[in-house]
């Protein structure tokens, strides 16, 4: 099967015909029709085997993974999701894989009414990329550079499962059983993260800055307070678990998990005060209160016992 039988099969029907686009996949350019008198908000994620999942992973999970990332970035600034492109990298052409990998990325497509309208497909080591288009209201993104000293900083959801789940892959051998219901749902949020788009479109009326968390709180975080121009506090009592986090954690590892683990995909938004009622009912998923942001550069803990830490403010980074 060549590229062009490969794109026919499994992806030209999943655009599609929806007053938006006015061509979709097949030409050297899709048409889109944008709403009128609102702006766009494009970004563009890749996902490689090895690094952000295992070539060895269910091809649904993968699919699916890849575009509700994309489509946690859309949440993250309170964008519509509209469009996205495809441009999948492949080392062969595998029917069974990529009939899965087709249905995982049209359920997630059809959940978050987003549509693909063209990509590019290529052979190689198997990577995902995926370039996301949404709408907003002009003026009304929530930017990463708008927090003051005062705002409360709220995350939706709970933290550190993705990162939970991932250690409790790892060291499955030869440890007792995990209740598997519970492994069940971590392994959900690792593998299906839920991009936060109704949470994020709403709040992005209280919030002064947001991001979305895919690196862990405390390197995420930080990129708002260098982009902010201030610093922060936050409540380590204060951090959000499910029931299977607090289950299965070890206590000494609970905060390294909810402040540099990954794959969260949940919304950490900066309010001021005020607005906070207003915005929890707004977020059925939940949402927190996990710190302050604060005039003095740095991010810092307050522990349990009541004392202060300096915490690092980064996350992964690729070519440290
Ligand atoms: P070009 O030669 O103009 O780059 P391609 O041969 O790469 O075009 O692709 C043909 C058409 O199929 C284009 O409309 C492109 O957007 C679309 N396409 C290619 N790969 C994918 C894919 N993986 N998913 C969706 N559409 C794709
Ligand atoms: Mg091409």
């Amino acid at each position: 099967m060549d590229e062009f039988e490969v794109i026919r099969r499994y992806f030209q029907d999943l655009t599609p015909s929806d007053t938006s686009v006015a061509l979709g996949i097949g030409d050297d350019c899709c048409l889109l029709n944008p709403e009128p008198g609102r702006q766009l908000a494009m970004s563009t994620d890749t996902l490689l085997a090895g690094r952000h999942f295992l070539a060895s992973q269910d091809a649904a999970d993968i699919a699916y993974k890849s575009l509700a990332v994309s489509l946690s970035d859309l949440a993250a600034m309170g964008a519509r999701p509209r469009w996205f492109s495809l441009a999948l990298t492949l080392p062969k052409v595998e029917e069974a894989w990529l009939e899965k990998f087709a249905l995982g990325l049209a359920e997630c497509a059809q959940r978050f009414a987003v549509s693909l309208v063209g990509g590019d497909t290529t052979r190689g080591p198997l990577a995902v990329t995926i370039n996301i288009i949404g709408s907003v209201v002009p003026g009304q993104a929530s930017r990463r550079d708008g927090a003051k000293p005062g705002d409360l900083i709220c995350v939706t959801g709970t933290l550190g499962d993705a990162a939970l789940a991932l250690s409790l892959i790892r060291e499955k051998s030869g440890r007792k059983p995990v209740e598997s219901a519970q492994l069940a749902f971590l392994e959900s949020r690792l593998h299906r993260p839920t991009p936060r788009l109704e949470e994020g479109l709403a709040l992005a009326a209280f919030a002064s800055a947001a991001i979305d968390l895919s690196d862990g709180l405390a390197g995420d975080l930080g990129h708002v307070l260098r982009q902010s121009r201030c610093g922060a506090l936050l409540y380590e009592q204060s951090f959000p678990q499910s029931p299977a986090f607090s289950a299965l954690t070890r206590e000494d590892q609970r905060t390294a998990m909810q402040t540099r683990g990954g794959d969260d995909y949940e919304l950490c938004i900066c309010l001021p005060r005020k607005h906070f009622d207003s915005a929890l009912a707004l977020c059925p998923c939940g949402l927190s209160i996990v710190g302050e942001i604060e005039a003095e550069a740095g991010l810092r803990l307050q522990t349990a016992t009541g004392d202060k830490i300096a915490l690092p403010a980064h996350g992964y980074r690729h070519f440290e």
